[in-house]
């Protein structure tokens, strides 16, 4: 499935939980902010948004970074636009 994945620059604090625990698909860039990567590559140049395709245990890796994000800067969505994380 497709999913895409968000990181709010205004929000991120670079508190890097979510590169803890997903860094297949956060990494901090100069700015300290993350910046969202496809399976470790960045296809396209740097971005805050991106759509990767992924398996099912993909995605809950990546919802389970997304949750650790103390400022919630992570928004994630599903194929149909429907935010899946945080839920609505
Ligand atoms: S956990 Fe949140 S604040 Fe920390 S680097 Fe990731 S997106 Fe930014």
């Amino acid at each position: 499935m497709k999913i895409t994945i968000k990181v709010d620059p205004d929000l991120c604090i670079g508190a890097a939980s979510c590169v803890t625990i997903a860094d297949d698909t956060f990494a901090l860039n100069d700015e300290n902010k993350a910046d969202v990567l496809d399976h470790g590559q960045a296809p396209g140049g740097p971005s805050y948004e991106r759509v990767v395709e992924v398996t099912e245990d993909e995605k809950e890796n990546i919802i389970l970074g997304a949750q650790s994000c103390p400022t919630l800067a992570v928004s994630i969505f599903n194929e149909a636009g429907e935010q899946i994380f945080p839920e609505v």
